[in-house]
């Protein structure tokens, strides 16, 4: 049975109107990458358009977002931009940490780095308070890596003093896209996180499963998993040691039309960064609502895939190391998330720990067959967001927008009602729904 928005939400027609969360209620994408800062670029291939005002500009008017982190506070050009806006008024530094933009839009600065587990490379995020942190940490990385100004550098220094550098500074961490073949922990580096963990730390950062009450008795390591695109809580709950982890849904956007696509709701009586790493960490007020992602069918690793002819790979196939459509070995494969977690899980089923919050599944906009660029724009800025579209809108305002048919086809998609063929080998999965009079849109 999928779980809805509206079961936890309300269905959108409250009191509080389209798209609104109910009060004290955040949705937050924390990892979302620059493009271009300074006139710079801090990312290669880069999307023009991810200029951090542009990206502000598309998480709280085009996406309905009320928080976001940028992950490439690392460099100095980003870390510029941002003053810029500070200097401005545009954005103002909160009590509790963080940065308020227009009054509306929290920002949380971040860094992306890689690291490497017995040379298997992966990626970790951080998050801080403010710039302040920001900057100290990116002096702490400068000896240890080629280019800090550029995003996600590689540096090579030991895990424990990274980890305790992020801590010292007040900031949390996150194991970014965990599951992912090219670059996450468990897709490439291992395959149990706790003694890798401990030895880093010192000791293990779990939370008491289900527990409200402050973050592992006194210890001092906040670290949170990012589930990615290709696994939901279900699959990662399958990992009995990840049932004392907060995990976290994020875009990994390059692009404005991808952030949101994955965002995680949290409880705050204000926002700010304190507020934020309470809610997953403990404290008092530890309280995740929700995860919001799309349907881990659809993302780009999900099934294992041949990289010669394209073909799904089953677990056995892939263990066999020869594709059995066009006879290709293994170096070829591109191993799926799927796979990947039947193969290292350690519980048949995806049991959730007492606290876990619901997954919601969406499908954004862009991935609706038969939704244009121009018509999600429309629908966007009428409705309070692309959030406010999918989840908080009714029938009647989508078809007062964009006609009765987009609005049949998001309702279908909010029901569950909809086919999906699988994404993986780095290829999107595709969906259809089920409407009355067509097959298909
Ligand atoms: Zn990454
Ligand atoms: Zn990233």
């Amino acid at each position: 049975m999928r779980r809805h928005w509206w079961q936890s939400y309300g269905n959108g027609s409250d009191a509080e109107g389209p798209g609104k969360c109910i009060s004290g209620e955040y949705r937050i994408d924390l990892h979302i990458h620059v493009g271009k800062a300074c006139g710079k670029p801090v990312k290669i291939p880069s999307s023009c358009d991810m200029t951090v005002p542009r990206i502000l500009e598309a998480a709280l008017y085009d996406k309905g977002l009320d928080a976001l982190g940028i992950v490439d506070c690392n460099s100095r050009w980003v870390v510029a931009d941002l003053d810029e806006l500070i200097q401005a008024g545009d954005l103002k530094e909160v009590e509790g940490g963080g940065l308020l933009w227009r009054k509306k839009l929290l920002v949380i600065p971040g860094a992306e780095v890689e690291i490497d587990k017995d040379g298997r490379p992966f990626h970790l995020v951080a998050f801080f308070p403010g710039i302040v942190q920001c900057r100290e940490f990116t002096a702490f990385l400068m000896p240890h890596c080629a280019n800090v100004n550029m995003s996600t550098p590689r540096v090579n220094i030991d895990p424990g003093s990274l980890l305790r550098k992020v801590e010292s500074l007040g900031g949390f961490s996150a194991i970014a896209h965990a599951f992912t073949p090219y670059k996450g922990y468990f897709g490439s580096a291992g395959t149990r996180l706790s003694p890798w963990l401990e030895r880093a730390y010192g000791f293990l950062p779990m939370l008491e499963p289900g527990s409200y009450s402050p973050f592992g008795k006194g210890t001092t390591g906040h670290i949170a998993l990012e589930l990615g695109l290709s696994a939901d809580t279900t699959m990662a709950d399958r990992i009995s040691e990840l049932h004392g982890f907060p995990f976290l849904s994020s875009s990994d956007a390059h692009s404005p039309q991808r952030i949101a696509r994955e965002f995680t709701v949290l409880y705050m009586e204000l926002p700010s960064f304190e507020g934020v790493k309470s809610s997953l960490f403990g404290g008092s007020m530890r309280f995740q609502v929700a995860n919001v992602g799309i349907d881990p069918r659809l993302g780009k690793y999900h099934r294992s895939v041949c990289g010669k002819c394209g073909s799904f790979l089953d677990s056995q196939a892939y263990a066999n190391g020869t594709c059995p459509a066009c006879g290709a070995k293994r170096p070829h494969f591109v191993k799926g998330v799927k796979e990947r977690i039947d193969e290292i899980a350690d519980l048949e089923e995806g049991n959730h720990p007492p606290g876990r919050p619901p997954y919601i599944y969406q499908v954004p906009l862009s991935m609706i067959p038969g939704i244009g660029p121009v018509t999600a724009s429309r629908l966007s800025h009428a409705l309070g967001g692309e959030i406010g579209v999918l989840h908080g809108s009714s029938h009647d305002d989508i078809s007062r927008v964009a006609g009765v048919r987009v609005a049949d086809t998001i309702m279908a998609l909010r029901a569950g009602r909809y086919g999906v063929k699988e994404g993986g080998g780095g290829r999107y999965g595709e969906v259809w729904t089920y409407l009355p009079h067509s097959k298909h849109i």
